[in-house]
Parts: C-alpha cells; structure tokens; sequence
C-alpha cells in the first residue's frame, strides 16, 4: 500500500498537533483541519485514507462528517477523537460507522496503535478488493474456456455419451441422439438400456467400468443405428483410482466401411477377370504340349494363335486398369494441344476398319461442313474414341452399319457414334460406365470383353470438360455422344454464346 494519507479535525489546535506529532514519525502523511466545514472540504478536494475527527465541534460536528464520510467515501476509516463524558456518543458513533474511537486525553502509543489498525483494516480491504477482481477475472476465464468447450462438444460430429459407474446416462452431446438414433425423451437420467437397444453396447460400458480398461468396438448397421459405428469406450477414473464412470465416443464409420468393400469388390473382380484367361491360356499349353509330343502341327498352330489372342486381351486388360488407376487418382499428366477434329477421327476410323471389314460392317463419317479444332491429349482421345467404336463394332450383328457424325453447334462439337447393333435395355443403361460392368444375356454371351472401355471413356471425357450421353433401343441400334468445348485453331477458347450471354 502506498503512504497513508491522515485527515485530523479537531478545533482544539493541540490535539491537532499532538495527533500530527505522534503520527508524522511513523512515516503517514497528515493533513488539519480545525473545523468539521474545512475538513469536508478538504475531503472533497483531496484524497484520505484515515480521517480522525473529534466528535463535539462548533458548526459541523463529527457527527456530520462520518454521516457525510460514510455515504461518499465508504473506503474511508473514521477514528472519532472524544473525552471520558461523550463515551456513549463514541459508540453511537461506533454504530453509525466509525471505526475506532480515541479518548481524550491519549497517549501516543495509543493514538499510533488506533491508527496502525486502521492502516491495516484499510490494507485488508484493498487485499480483499485485489483477490475479488482477481476471482472474478478467474470465473470469466473458466467460463470462457467452459463454453467453448461446451461449443466443442455440442459441434462434434462423432456422438459423445457419458454415464455413471452404473451405466446411467449423465452427459451427451447432440450427435448422439442423431447417430445412436435415440428416440428416448429425456435420455439424460435414464439408464443406458432404457435408450439403446443393442445390449452388446451396455454390456460393453460396463465391461469398461468394471475392468477399469478401454475398449474399442464396432457396430454393424442395424445395432445401434442404421449407421455403422466404431465406438471408443474408456472408464473415468478419479485421481483416488475409482472409476466413476465411462465417456463413449461413437465415430460413424459407414462410409469407410462402404469404400472398404468397394475396393474388396474391385480386387475379386480383378482376380476373376484375370484367373479365367490364364485357367484357359494353361490349359491350352498343355494341349499343345500333347499336341507338339503327337505332332500335330495344325491343331498347335490353332491352339498358339488362340493363345496369342487370349494373351493379348490380358495385356489390353491390365493396361487399360492401369490407365484406369492413373487417370482416377489424378497422376496423368494432359498434354493437351489443340487437334484438328477430322484428323484425329479419321485416324480412329483408319486403325478400326480392319475389324470393322472382318466383320462386314460399314462405317461412315459425316462431318460437318466447316473445319473444328478442341484441345485435348491426342493419345488420350484417339484411345477414348477407339473404345466407342470397337464397342459398335463388337455389339453389332455382321453387316451391320456404323455412323459417325460431327455437329458443331454453340461453340461446342457434338460426336456422334451410332450403330444398328444389338442395342442396350433401359436396365442396363445406367451402368455401363461402371468399372467391370458388362451386358449378361445371349447376344454378349461369346463377345469378349472386360468391361473397363467405357470407365476409361468417361474418365478422358471429364478431364476434357466433355459430356458423354448415351441412347439405345434393344435390337435397333445405339448412339453415343461426345460433346466437348470447341477452340480456334491456335488453342484459344471460343466464347460459348449460350453461357456468355
Ligand atoms: P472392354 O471395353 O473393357 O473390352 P466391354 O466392351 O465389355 O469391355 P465397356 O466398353 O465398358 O466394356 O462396355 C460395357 C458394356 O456396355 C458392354 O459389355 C456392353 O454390354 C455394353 N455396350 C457398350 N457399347 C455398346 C454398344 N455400342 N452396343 C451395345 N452394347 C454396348
Ligand atoms: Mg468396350
């Protein structure tokens, strides 16, 4: 505490300066008044921490000024200065606030002591307001620190549900009710059976508090919820070593779960699409090794030249996965230049004739009248148009017919294939694109194929900005076609009226 500032009024100038002398050698800071007005006065201008006042003055008595002190400066500590006679005014004084009272006549020990417990007193109180502030700056803290974690908590995703020792739900958080699908109103209060009707889950808290150890558990769709959830349950255990309780934390794991089985999925179907060419390319081997031990050299021959074609179908196959891995992860690098869109039709049209022919089928290009450019990865492109067109060639009958248009339109080219092929039921039209998705049905029965081609088309159309559709009537015929943004011949965009204006 800084010096203590004294304020003495007393009319009696001796009693001011015995006051002042008794008090100036212990280090306070004294101010006189000699009547009740001045000292007020004094108090409104100036600041004190000790006022000593006698009580019996002319005019404004002590009286006056403790009422005065009392209601404007309540931190003040007031010592009343009064002889043997006034004593029960002292402690009428003593009532209205005062803190202490001297009587006249006082030694100087005496008035230093008085003096020294109302420093204290005063000390005390500063202390006093110091730790008050100090608590209430506390208690903000820890209020803020407990709403934002209650803010954490009732924004987390995964469901958070904590019980007592005897599995009575005592806390969660909001995505419990939506992800353990609690139906139950209030949940809190209840024991846990009361809410959630897999009693594997029950079992599991109380397992966790009776052994007092963590245990991780995951619960199929149809347990809890509709949702698959791995829970995390662990005990609460007080710094004594008692387990008071268990907090759960359900993490929704469906769609993991989801990708999980695709890819168990993806990696069957890879193994089935592989084992059976292999199962027959072995067992022709060992045919042509009977057939080579009894020379039969035409039947070998025969044998060797299926064998090639068998060999050739998993190669075609595990490239075009291969292709496949790369474009969906992301890691093809585009060379994309701006093509000249007959030539790169034309060369498709070039490299498939000859299975085309084999099969007797035509294959025209109607282009459009006037010369279009789009920017694309030339080997890309001419691989994604090759599948289309075998695909008419493969699922369409001998002499059959294949058409091939262009149609610029809008800043966009249309490319439309078309064949009079075995056509595509509404059924099956939505998963053709699909990864190892193929037609089952008499007319596809003996026609080779993986079923990959047009994942790969699609996958090369979109990181084109293209579009791919498809149309189909069973035993007529299929369309597809491929739109993509048109650019000038230099490579520059052209402004797509339909979207700019
Ligand atoms: P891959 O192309 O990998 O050798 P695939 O031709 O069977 O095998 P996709 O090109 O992806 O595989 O075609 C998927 C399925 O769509 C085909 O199996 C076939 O049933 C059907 N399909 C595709 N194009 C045509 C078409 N032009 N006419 C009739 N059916 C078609
Ligand atoms: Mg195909």
């Amino acid at each position: 505490m800084d010096e203590v500032r004294i304020l003495v009024i007393d009319d009696e100038q001796v009693i001011r300066e015995g006051v002042e002398r008794a008090l100036t050698t212990e280090g306070y800071s004294i101010a006189k008044a000699d009547n009740g007005a001045m000292g007020l006065e004094m108090l409104q201008n100036q600041s004190f921490d000790i006022v000593l006042t006698d009580l019996m003055m002319p005019g404004l008595d002590g009286f006056a000024v403790l009422d005065w002190i009392r209601e404007n400066q309540p931190h003040v500590q007031v010592i009343v200065i009064t002889g043997f006679a006034t004593v029960t005014k002292a402690v009428s004084a003593m009532k209205q606030g005062a803190f202490d009272f001297v009587g006249k006549p006082f030694t100087p020990d005496y008035i230093r002591l008085v003096v020294k417990r109302a420093a204290e007193r005063l000390r005390m109180q500063e202390e006093t307001a110091r730790l008050r502030v100090e608590k209430k700056r506390g208690l903000e803290a820890i209020d803020k620190s407990e709403s934002r974690l209650k803010t954490v908590f009732a924004c987390m995703a995964e469901a958070v549900l904590i019980t007592d020792a005897e599995g009575v739900v005592v806390l969660h958080n909001p995505a419990a009710i939506k992800n353990l699908e609690i139906q139950t109103d209030p949940f809190i209060g209840k024991p846990l059976y009361a809410s959630i009707r897999d009693l594997t889950a029950v079992a599991m808290v109380e397992e966790v508090v009776k052994n007092s150890s963590a245990v991780i558990r995951e619960f199929k769709p149809g347990s809890i919820s509709r949702k698959f959830l791995r829970a995390y349950c662990s005990p609460v255990i007080t710094e004594q070593g008692n387990v008071v309780g268990s907090v759960t934390i359900f993490e929704d794991i469906t769609s993991q779960k989801e990708i999980d089985q695709m890819k168990s999925d993806f990696v069957a179907m890879v193994a089935h699409e592989l084992k059976s060419p292999l199962a027959s390319v072995e067992q022709m081997i060992y045919a042509v090794q009977v057939g080579c031990e009894h020379e039969q050299s035409a039947a070998c021959h025969t044998l060797h030249s299926r064998m090639t074609a068998r060999t050739k179908d998993l190669l075609r196959l595990i490239e075009n996965l291969l292709n496949l891995s790369k474009l969906e992860s992301g890691t093809v690098v585009f060379n994309l230049e701006a093509v000249k869109g007959d030539d790169i039709i034309n060369d498709v049209l070039e490299i498939s004739r000859p299975q085309a022919e084999a099969k007797h089928i035509t294959i025209s290009y109607e282009p459009c009248d006037e010369e279009w450019w789009f920017k694309v990865d030339y080997d890309h492109m001419r691989r994604a148009i090759i599948n289309i067109i075998s695909n008419s060639i493969k699922y369409t009958p001998e002499h059959g017919r294949i058409t091939v248009q262009s149609k610029v339109s809008a800043g966009f080219v249309n490319l439309l294939f078309s064949d009079t092929g075995i056509g595509i039921s509404q059924e099956d039209l939505p998963n053709i694109f699909d990864r190892f998705y193929r037609v089952r049905g008499k007319a596809t029965r003996n026609i080779i194929g993986s079923g990959l081609g047009l994942s790969l088309v699609k996958e090369v159309v979109a990181t084109h900005q293209g579009y791919i559709d498809v149309q189909s009537t069973p035993e007529v015929g299929t369309t597809f076609t491929l739109s993509f943004p048109l650019v000038q011949e230099n490579g520059t965009s052209i402004k797509n009226e339909y979207i700019y204006t």
